[in-house]
């Protein structure tokens, strides 16, 4: 594989939060135009890991090293490595009271764009657009003029995250349990917009507990991770023997 084919290169990474360690050795690699799965129990560290390459303050890299298309971003600040291209739609997406989510939206996507020295747009126009993008995830214009995630059921947040997510058109997203709190229905349109989402230039990196999302999304690779580290990797055939034994057995 080309060196310009990567997106994401983790190696030998340690992470540890109020000086537990949460993350030992822990090797990843995304290349373009791949869809990454990350399954395993609870306390295994998936989030964690979501939130070090996307750069939480609050995480210490021990050891190793990440890099994003090749370059080493290990130390750089979350604006730094949103602006290269990293999204993160959280577990627990954040409420902001006196925030509104319309305001949030087109400063985040103003600022990605004065970054990549575009026009960025008025109110108005935003409007329109984000109208655009609203209409494939079903959530309804009356969301835009509320409070940052205030108040929000789990599955609008989860809709609100992944309307960032296609305004936004970042080259590697990372989903943390997009699917949580979602309904049959809100999950099949969730999925079908990742797919959508989705080409040979960008990649994805999602984590989740259900074979639903696995069998909709169909990912290039399944991981399994267990106390802070990937125990095995494999296709989505992995996900099925999960669904089918449990973590106790395959891990
Ligand atoms: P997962 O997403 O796989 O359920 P997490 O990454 O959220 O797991 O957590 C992994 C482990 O790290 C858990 O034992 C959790 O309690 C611990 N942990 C994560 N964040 C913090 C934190 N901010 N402070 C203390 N412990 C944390
Ligand atoms: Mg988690």
């Amino acid at each position: 594989m080309k060196d310009c084919q990567k997106i994401l290169e983790i190696k030998n990474l340690s992470v540890s939060v109020n000086n537990k360690v949460i993350i030992e050795n822990l090797n990843l690699n995304i290349n373009k135009g791949e869809i990454h799965a990350i399954m395993g129990k609870n306390g295994s560290g998936k989030s964690t890991l979501a939130k070090v390459i996307s750069g939480h303050p609050l995480y210490h890299i021990n050891e190793g090293e990440i890099f994003f298309k090749n370059i080493n971003i290990t130390n750089e600040e979350p604006d730094i490595r949103a602006h290269r291209g990293i999204f993160l739609a959280f577990q627990y997406p954040v409420e902001v009271p006196g925030v509104s989510n319309i305001d949030f939206l087109r400063s985040a996507y103003n600022s990605q764009m004065q970054k990549l020295k575009k026009e960025t747009v008025d109110p108005l126009a935003f409007f329109e657009l984000v109208n655009e993008e609203m209409k494939n995830i079903q959530i309804e214009s009356k969301f835009l003029n509320r409070s940052l995630n205030e108040g929000f059921s789990g599955g609008e947040k989860k809709k609100n995250e992944i309307l960032q997510m296609l305004l936004l058109k970042k080259d590697l997203c990372i989903l943390d349990e997009i699917d949580s709190g979602l309904d049959v229905d809100a999950l099949k349109d969730i999925a079908n917009n990742i797919n959508k989402f989705h080409n040979e230039n960008n990649a994805i990196l999602f984590i989740t507990h259900y074979q639903k999302l696995i069998d909709y999304i169909k990912p290039t690779h399944v991981h399994i991770m267990d106390k802070g580290n990937i125990k095995i990797s494999g296709n989505k055939n992995l996900a099925l023997e999960i669904d089918k034994y449990g973590y106790e057995k395959i891990v």
